[in-house]
């Protein structure tokens, strides 16, 4: 049977480091850095690999930094799937996309705020 795991990818120059992601993740996969980015803040970072491609950090992320993806494992070799969740546009619209990985089964939510 494939196993699923996950991963993310963080913008980390234009994270502002609420940890907002770090409360929510229930993994304990995220942490803050003990460097800072450009703009001065602790960043985010995935320190653990034991992502499950939840996609509540990207869904909580205020800055909308975080790109999830999901990953399959299939015969022994693991393979990288396309992003599954990136939020955009966190000023005027939340759009979030997921792929629950039987691909008929797609949503699309998107919220005019
Ligand atoms: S996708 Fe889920 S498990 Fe992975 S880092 Fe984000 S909150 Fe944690
Ligand atoms: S929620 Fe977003 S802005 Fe806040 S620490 Fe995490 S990645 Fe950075």
């Amino acid at each position: 049977m494939a196993s699923v795991r996950g991963t993310v990818k963080i913008n980390i120059q234009t994270c502002k480091g609420c940890e907002l992601c770090v409360e929510a993740c229930p993994q304990e996969s995220l942490k803050l850095s003990k460097e800072i980015n450009a703009i001065g803040y602790h960043y985010a970072v995935l320190v653990q690999d034991n992502c499950t491609g939840c996609v509540n950090c990207a869904l909580v992320c205020p800055d909308a930094v975080i790109t999830v993806y999901r990953s399959i494992k299939k015969g022994g070799k693991r393979e990288l799937k396309e992003p599954i969740a990136t939020i955009t546009h966190v000023s005027r619209d939340i759009k979030v996309s997921i792929d629950t990985l039987s691909q008929s089964q797609q949503s699309i939510g998107r919220v005019d705020i």
